[in-house]
Parts: C-alpha cells; sequence; structure tokens
C-alpha cells in the first residue's frame, strides 16, 4: 500500500516540476513516506530524519516532507520533534501534496493531517512505467477488523472500497499498456464493497479475469475470517488466479487469537486451507505471525509451530510483538518477557526456513510458467520473474521471446530456484 502511496506523490508532484532523483545529493525535496506498524519502524524514520537534518544544512531551499502512517500518529509532536521537517501529511491527505510543497517553498507551514476525506486520493492512478508487466491496483483502503495489536484502523480510518467501476477501467487501460498482471491491494480484500453495498469482491475478481489479456490475478490481503467459499471456488474455476494465498493466520493457539480479536479459531483456519487446496491442489501459502502478543505462554507459541507444521507454509513474515499506541492490546499487562519472544521467533523461523527449503526444492524437475521482471540482480545474464504460486526464479534464458516463458527447474536456493528456460514459448 505504501508502494501504490509513494507511486501516487510521484505521479502527482510532476506537474509541478518535481521528478525523481538519483541520488540523495541531487535532490532538493525528500519524503519519506512512513509505516507505524512496529515500534521499530517508526525508530528508523526519527533516526533518518537526523540524517536528513545533516542533508538539509548542507545546501539552503533543501526540504523535507513526511507523510504516511507515522505522520498520521504523531502529527504536531512529529514538527516538535523534529522541527527541521517542512511538510507533515497524514494518510488521507496525498492529493494535497503539490500545495503544501508550494507553501513549504516559501515557508510557509505545511500540515495536513485530517482524516475525513474519504477516498479524494482514488483520483491519481499511478500508471506503471512502460514496459512493466506488473502493476498494483488498489481496491480500498483503511480497515474496520481493530485487532488488538494493530494500529492500521488509527492511522488508515475507516473501511472505503473504491468503486468497481473504477478497479475495473484502471485494470483495462493497465491490459491496453501491455500489463499482464495485477495484485489487488487492500487490508482486507475479502470485505471488499460490503459497507457500501458494492459487488461483492469473488464478483470482482470474476469481472477482472474476463478482461483479456491480464493473465495473471493476485490479492493482498486475505482475512481468514472473511475468506467466503465463493472466492474459494473461484480458483478452482478461474485459470487466471494465481495459485498464492496470503492468509495471516498470526498465532495457532485459540486461546491468543480470541485475545487479539481476529475472529477465527485454529480450526476454522485449518478448513480453509483444506478446503482451497481441494479446489487447487498446487496452491501455495503464505502467512504472517506474531510471536510474544500479551499472555501467550509456551503452550500456545507450540500450538503455532504444530499448525506450522500441519499446514507447510510455502513463507512467511513473523515478528515479535510490539505494542503500539491507542491498541487494546497496548494495555493488556501480561507482556512477554522479550528475551522469551526473541527466542520464540527463533524457533518459529527456523521451522520455516526448513518448509519454505522443502518447498522449493519439491519443485526441482518441474516446468514452471514465469513472468519474466527483469534481469537478475546477480546476474545480469540471466532472467529473473515469478511462477504463479509466487516463486522467485532466475534463470538462463532460451531461445524464447515476449514476458512469460517456460523454465525447467534445475535447483533450490534459500528464498528462490534456478532454472533453465525450456525454449519453448508458452
Ligand atoms: N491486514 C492484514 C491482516 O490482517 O492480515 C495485515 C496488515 S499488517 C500491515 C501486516 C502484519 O504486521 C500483520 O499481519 C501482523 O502480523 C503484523 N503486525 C501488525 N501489528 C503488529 C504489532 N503491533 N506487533 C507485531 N506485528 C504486528
Ligand atoms: Fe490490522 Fe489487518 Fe487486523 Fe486490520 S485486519 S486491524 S490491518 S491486522
Amino acid at each position: 500500500m505504501n508502494a501504490v502511496d509513494s507511486a501516487r506523490m510521484l505521479s502527482l508532484l510532476s506537474p509541478v516540476s518535481y521528478r525523481a532523483a538519483s541520488t540523495l545529493e541531487e535532490a532538493d525535496l525528500v519524503l519519506l513516506n512512513t509505516c507505524s506498524i512496529r515500534e521499530k519502524a517508526d525508530q528508523k524514520i526519527y533516526s533518518d530524519l537526523g540524517t536528513l537534518r545533516r542533508w538539509k544544512q548542507r545546501r539552503p531551499g533543501r526540504l523535507i516532507g513526511v507523510g504516511g502512517c507515522l505522520a498520521q500518529q504523531d502529527g504536531e509532536a512529529l514538527r516538535k520533534r523534529a522541527p527541521h521537517v517542512d511538510i507533515v501529511f497524514g494518510t488521507h491527505n496525498i492529493s494535497a501534496l503539490p500545495e503544501m510543497v508550494r507553501k513549504a517553498e516559501l515557508r510557509l507551514p505545511a500540515l495536513a493531517l485530517g482524516m475525513g476525506e474519504g477516498i479524494a486520493h482514488w483520483d491519481v492512478v499511478p500508471y506503471p512505467p512502460a514496459g512493466a508487466v506488473s502493476a498494483m491496483v488498489a481496491i480500498m483502503q483503511g480497515c474496520d477488523n481493530f485487532c488488538a495489536y494493530c494500529v492500521v484502523p488509527l492511522v488508515r480510518g475507516r473501511e472505503v472500497s473504491r468503486p468497481a467501476g473504477e478497479i475495473l477501467a484502471e485494470v483495462r487501460t493497465l491490459a491496453n499498456r501491455g500489463v499482464l498482471e495485477v495484485v489487488l491491494l487492500g487490508q482486507n480484500v475479502n470485505s471488499y464493497g460490503k459497507k457500501e453495498g458494492e459487488i461483492p469482491f469473488p464478483e470482482l475478481l470474476r469481472r477482472i479475469a474476463a478482461i483479456g489479456r491480464i493473465t495473471r490475478i493476485r490479492f493482498i490481503t486475505s482475512h481468514p475470517r472473511d475468506l467466503d467459499d465463493r472466492t474459494i471456488r473461484l480458483f478452482g474455476e478461474a485459470g487466471t488466479l494465481c495459485p498464492h494465498v496470503h492468509l495471516p493466520l498470526q498465532s495457532g493457539s485459540d486461546r491468543v487469537l480470541a485475545a487479539m480479536g481476529r475472529g477465527y479459531t485454529r480450526g476454522e483456519y485449518l478448513a480453509k486451507i483444506e478446503a482451497l487446496r481441494r479446489v487447487r491442489p498446487d496452491m501455495a501459502f503464505s502467512s504472517d505471525f506474531i510471536v510474544g502478543f500479551p499472555g501467550e505462554t509456551e503452550d500456545d507459541f507450540r500450538d503455532t509451530l504444530a499448525v506450522m507444521e500441519e499446514i507447510r507454509f510455502d513463507s512467511s513474515f513473523s515478528f515479535r510483538f510490539s505494542s503500539r499506541p491507542g491498541t487494546r492490546a497496548a494495555g493488556m499487562k501480561e507482556k512477554v518477557d522479550p528475551r522469551e519472544a526473541a527466542e520464540r521467533l527463533r524457533r518459529l523461523q527456523g521451522r520455516q526456513a526448513a518448509h519454505t527449503r522443502e518447498r522449493l526444492s519439491a519443485m526441482v524437475g518441474r516446468e514452471v510458467s514465469v513472468l519474466v521482471e527483469g534481469s537478475s540482480a546477480r546476474d545480469p545474464g540471466r532472467l529473473s520473474g515469478r511462477t504463479g504460486c509466487n516463486k522467485m526464479v532466475n534463470f538462463n534464458p532460451g531461445s524464447g521471446a515476449g514476458p512469460i516463458r517456460s523454465v525447467r527447474v534445475t535447483g533450490a536456493g534459500t528464498h528462490s530456484i534456478a532454472g533453465e528456460e525450456s525454449g519453448s514459448d508458452v
């Protein structure tokens, strides 16, 4: 979501004569698009702002802007803590950026933190550069779930879905520009349109799948509680729906899930995974985990490890619980000792690394279809791209042409697979 917002900022600033600089020294304006999901993210921003103070002093007229979730969360306090910041704009004020930059150029105060402007910033569509084969499309913003640990509803506001007509028009334009893959974005895509009485999420997927030329559809993030049967069935019907679901479990303990306010049990989660595997046996799964949530015992943590052993996720993101201001969990008393939480994280990540290796190794010898994203970062002679199940592949090109190549997998690494192009264009 932040990547899409950053692209929007760039689109908005080009009419007022700003373009992306290739180095910090070349820049006249630095915009930090911030995250406040965990404490570490916001500490990092204040440390970056320290470095930028010296950058600003080196040449008069340089400007610093801070936007996104930390700006929304800290607001005026951010300017007090870092008075050299010229512009502060919240998550709902991206459209005001050109006007704020003008004000800052005139040395006028530039602060915009209102959250009542709803979906005003859908008006700027950040189309990807010419030649891009994949594009992200925001379909909603905000979140109404208020999971006990999470600051998102507080900093990104209530959930608002974008009209389906606009989304479909954007996807058609992307298809006309040669984009083959769209990634639909939202904090809980499965509740798309419910509040507004829009078409349901699976119907949106069906209509996107009917747009010719779009060969891959992905979406992120799915909330396990709201992933419905119709969406699950669609994975068996629409070949363009990629066989990968990111379905954050957070914890394998029913007690912890209830305290987090997630709205599902471990059994319900497992039933959804099973249903998805029934319609698409090749389905890949990824997840998010939080360890050390207040009150999590060793037994609760073992429940998480047990679910991991059962499902064997292809990959996951895992974090130590971080107390966020204004959330319910911040007030919970039974905090887990930070050393214990760090140890649990290490154990969880060790199991995940083994499962990821196992999943990647199982692909060796198979033929996969790869959407090429560019040259491999390590070896420019090789190409790099993703399979439908979201595995990164680095491969030696053959005689094929075009962005979709057929590749025989010859080896597995820690996070990616290696291969040889089979020669035939698929
Ligand atoms: N909306 C998505 C969902 O419900 O799955 C996730 C959104 S959040 C930006 C991404 C991940 O950050 C969450 O799934 C969770 O694992 C993690 N996270 C959120 N708040 C956290 C906190 N206070 N401490 C540690 N991890 C957190
Ligand atoms: Fe945060 Fe996701 Fe829960 Fe919303 S559903 S509150 S974004 S973790």
